[in-house]
């Protein structure tokens, strides 16, 4: 069938939005009709081919919509369903079978190899040619895609869909990490270095839990304000480099019990690092570039017993963990809507443009069905 979707063609080129053929459902698959579909950074990297993703390709690994035809061998969900679209894994492997699913052994290839496992793409061109699909499991930048069974999220049909996409990755990073990985309890102490869409989701998920205090770090002081407002007890502007000694005063030299790492500078890890209490420990979901290294104060710090802690995809099941934050933001108990601003299709340049500029923190991007919608069956 043909559909409409947003094609990087070249590296840092721009997203253009083509007319496309989307082939037949495999058995594994679900076939999805996207209504919002997050900006994360992960598709402004990609873009950038950090991480080389095959050009052309189709993005987007934040989408949400509605269930049109589901594969054989599908089984939980169906047609009509409400659906939030996550990160793909294997099913097979150690990790996946202990439970532990963001560090499945295949998760590269599964979410940034442009393919399906057996080499195939869901997605052609008008001229023919193929376009690497199943970003994520889904290249959910299109109004319609063919969706691997482990990425498709069923969640319940009276909350507005067009809003949840972001559970899918970066509001699921900050708020896992916090909830699944890190878990500082009721009373504890935090402080998240990076108030964009990932740290503020932290920062929400701190106040959810019970921190009595958490501190944000960030360079923005928009971001900061908005970080108060959503329950930060105290800030620190980071553009000095002091906030390690910051957070220190703040916590009578203390320190606190756990940091979150979102911002994939070296030298921030280090000063989240060393605002640690003893026993703290740091997480760490800000991306570095592979091989990237960074430099650890290691003498005085054996007796002190802090501990490093990478984390994917904030440690989720994204089928038991995505449906437990739509439960606390029906209460009212995690706003992650505040993070979000809209944005047509047709303006996802847009929606990248301010995302990179710091004037959004979540841009999602709306799939208006109309009388004009292009999609059509071939
Ligand atoms: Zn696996
Ligand atoms: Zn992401």
């Amino acid at each position: 069938m043909l559909t409409e979707a947003a094609v990087v063609r070249e590296p840092n080129g721009p997203f253009l939005i083509e007319q496309v053929e989307l082939d037949d459902l495999r058995p594994d698959e679900v076939r999805v009709r996207l209504v919002g579909a997050g900006v994360c950074h992960t598709d402004a990297v990609v873009r950038e081919q950090v991480y080389p993703t095959p050009l052309p390709a189709v993005l987007g690994h934040e989408g949400s919509g509605v269930v049109e035809a589901v594969g054989d061998a599908v089984v939980g969900v169906a047609v009509g369903d409400h659906v939030v679209l996550s990160v793909n894994t294997c099913g097979r492997c150690r990790q996946c079978l202990a439970g532990d699913s963001t560090y499945c052994a295949d998760l590269y290839a599964r979410n940034f190899g442009g393919t399906r496992p057996d080499g195939s793409t869901a997605l052609q061109d008008g001229e023919g040619g193929q376009l690497s699909s199943h970003f994520f499991g889904q290249s959910s930048f299109a109004r319609r895609a063919n969706v691997q069974a482990r990425s498709v999220v069923p969640i319940r049909p009276d909350v507005p869909l067009e809003l949840m996409g972001p559970l899918g990755c970066g509001i699921q990073t900050g708020a896992g990490a916090v909830m699944n990985s890190l878990r500082p309890p009721a009373g504890s102490s935090i402080a998240v270095f990076g108030a964009g869409a990932v740290g503020l989701s932290a920062v929400l998920a701190a106040r959810a839990v019970g921190c009595t205090r958490i501190v944000a770090v960030d360079v923005v002081p928009e971001r900061l304000e908005l970080a108060t407002e959503l329950g930060a007890t105290d800030v620190v502007d980071g553009r000095d480099g002091s906030s390690a000694e910051r957070i220190m005063a703040l916590t009578d030299g203390q320190g606190v019990d756990v940091a979150l790492e979102t911002t994939g500078v070296a030298a921030v890890l280090r000063s989240a690092a060393d605002s640690l209490a003893i026993r703290g420990t740091v997480g760490v979901v800000g991306a570095q570039a592979p091989g990237q290294e960074t430099a650890f104060e290691t003498g005085l710090s054996m007796t002190r017993g802090w501990r490093l802690q990478m984390i994917i995809e904030g440690d989720a099941v994204p089928q038991t963990f995505i449906p437990q934050l739509v439960e606390l933001w029906r209460q009212g108990r995690f706003p992650f809507d505040r993070l979000v601003t809209s944005y047509a299709f047709a303006d996802i340049e847009q929606a990248f443009a301010d995302s990179a500029a710091g004037r959004t923190i979540k841009p999602v991007l709306r799939f208006e069905t109309t009388d004009a919608e292009p999609d059509r069956r071939s």
